[in-house]
């Protein structure tokens, strides 16, 4: 499998995929571990995993270069990336015990119940590229700390990140029978489908992830799904400052080129301040430096994988096909590299894909809204549910709407942001299940109710 620069188009390394073999090998190793991997306590797992804590720091400039290399998001931004992650693997380390440890719940005479917690077995973690560890943390390391073996399947597009994890894990302590890695593409992700697993849990497009909850359910074992989304804001007419309301909405939609399942990809504002917010966004974007993401004065990076340049061009085609007009940007920019420009579509409406279908590029459209009630409405007119945030002076007001809309997360002033203590959950076909929080350490082990007399 050639690993490709999205920068440059050039070849970074060719790696061996997995075959149904190796793969069929590898599993044998993970079933033989993880009874020995949960013999240990979870204070020793976490142990392991604060290793890796600190490794993910004492490494990071060279596992930040090789995630912009293979990703393309400007350097910066994998820097921030490992530094989320840690935040998250903190979280598991300070909170797992207190989540997993026995739970004594009633004593009637001389009758006891206690709820205890038992790992799941071998899981298998699907992953995406677009945010190898941020996502990739959601899952492995709540599993292992559970006392699960994990069959870790990182995306093509970030084997290289998903191979150095593997070498971090083992350097902290973890054994190679409780971890192991995946590499290839859909067919490889395919034969873990095949195999006997105790869990499912995946990151991915909505697609793929329906696909896999089909094929799967009929083995009854847990299968949680992370999947796209179409997150609408919503500027209410109230905003004190919007300039700066007009910044925060568009690193909102560029962060990541525009490549984050919570990214804003529609925007709704109210028509008493539709002209003068479209004017800051669209200045803000003209500005917008698109480049060599290795370079530090580059805001935008290249998009991840060549096929998506046609696809958003195909979107942005189909807007003006339907009377849409392009504020900014709107082409793809003529160099090495799967670079298009930071675009914005006014004019827009719920007959075009760009509204509707996820994006997954610096790319969006604004809509003008009258009042709240016609934001709410084309806010929920969407297949998806996994954020929306809205933009006012007035918590009552913007309330009224987050406890209306169907989505696993409503911001109020803020966008495009995940907290490791908040459950991480999309509705609709932005997915099943939750990771992060408590539930999140609960997602990967299953109840045990004990009933003692004596
Ligand atoms: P994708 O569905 O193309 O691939 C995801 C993973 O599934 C990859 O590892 C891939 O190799 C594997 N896969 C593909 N076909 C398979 C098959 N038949 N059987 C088993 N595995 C298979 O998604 P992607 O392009 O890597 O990721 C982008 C999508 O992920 C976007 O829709 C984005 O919104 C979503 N995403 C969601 C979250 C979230 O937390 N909700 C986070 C990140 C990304």
């Amino acid at each position: 499998m050639k690993i490709i620069n999205p920068a440059t188009e050039e070849l970074i390394r060719e790696i061996a995929e997995d075959d149904q073999t190796t793969i069929a090998k590898k599993y044998k190793q993970l079933q033989n571990g993880q009874p020995t991997w949960w013999a240990f306590t979870v204070q020793e797992r976490i142990q392991c995993i604060e290793r890796f804590y600190a490794l993910l720091d004492e490494q990071k400039d060279e596992l930040a270069k090789t995630l912009t290399s293979e990703i393309g998001k400007p350097l910066q931004q994998s820097y921030n990336e490992l530094k989320g992650a840690r935040n998250r693997i903190k979280f598991f380390i300070d909170n797992s015990a207190k989540w997993l440890g026995d739970e004594w719940i009633t004593t009637e005479g001389t009758t006891k119940e206690k709820i205890s917690y038992e790992p799941l077995g071998v899981i298998a973690n699907i992953s995406a590229w677009n945010y190898p560890y941020l996502v990739g943390v959601n899952v492995f390391i709540p599993a292992l700390v559970g006392g699960n073996a994990v069959f870790y399947k990182p995306s093509e597009y970030a084997t290289l990140t998903g191979l150095a994890i593997q070498q971090l894990l083992y350097q902290s302590g973890v054994p190679e029978n409780c971890f192991q890695v995946a590499v290839g593409k859909g067919d490889v992700g395919e034969y873990l489908l095949q195999l006997p697993l105790n869990g499912y849990f995946f990151t991915g497009s909505y697609r793929t992830g329906k696909y896999i909850a089909e094929r799967v359910a009929s083995k009854l074992v847990p299968c949680q799904l992370e999947l796209g989304g179409k997150d609408p804001l919503y500027v209410m007419d109230d905003v004190a400052d919007i300039d700066q309301v007009a910044a925060a909405v568009l690193e909102g939609v560029v962060y990541n080129n525009g490549q984050s399942c919570c990214a804003v990809e529609r925007i709704y504002v109210h028509e008493k301040i539709y002209e003068p917010f479209v004017k800051a966004y669209t200045e803000q974007a003209n500005k917008m430096v698109v480049g060599d993401p290795l370079d530090p004065a580059t805001e935008i990076g290249p998009l991840s994988r060549k096929e998506q340049k046609e696809f958003l061009v195909a979107q942005i085609e189909d807007a003006k096909d339907k009377g849409a007009s392009i504020a900014a940007g709107g082409n793809i920019i003529s160099r090495k590299g799967y670079f298009i420009e930071p675009t914005v579509l006014v004019n827009v409406d719920h007959r075009m894909k760009i509204m509707k279908e996820e994006s997954f590029g610096p790319v969006t459209g604004i809509q003008k809204v009258k009042d709240d009630n016609e934001a709410l409405q084309l806010m929920q007119d969407t297949e998806y549910g996994l954020t929306a945030a809205i933009y006012s002076q007035s918590f009552e007001r913007a309330e009224t709407l987050m406890k209306q809309i169907n989505t696993g997360t409503v911001y109020w002033n803020c966008c495009d942001r995940v907290s490791a203590s908040l459950p991480w959950s999309g509705r609709k076909h932005s997915g099943l299940g939750a990771t992060l929080s408590y539930q999140g350490i609960r997602a990967f082990v299953q109840p045990k109710a004990y009933h003692l007399r004596g």
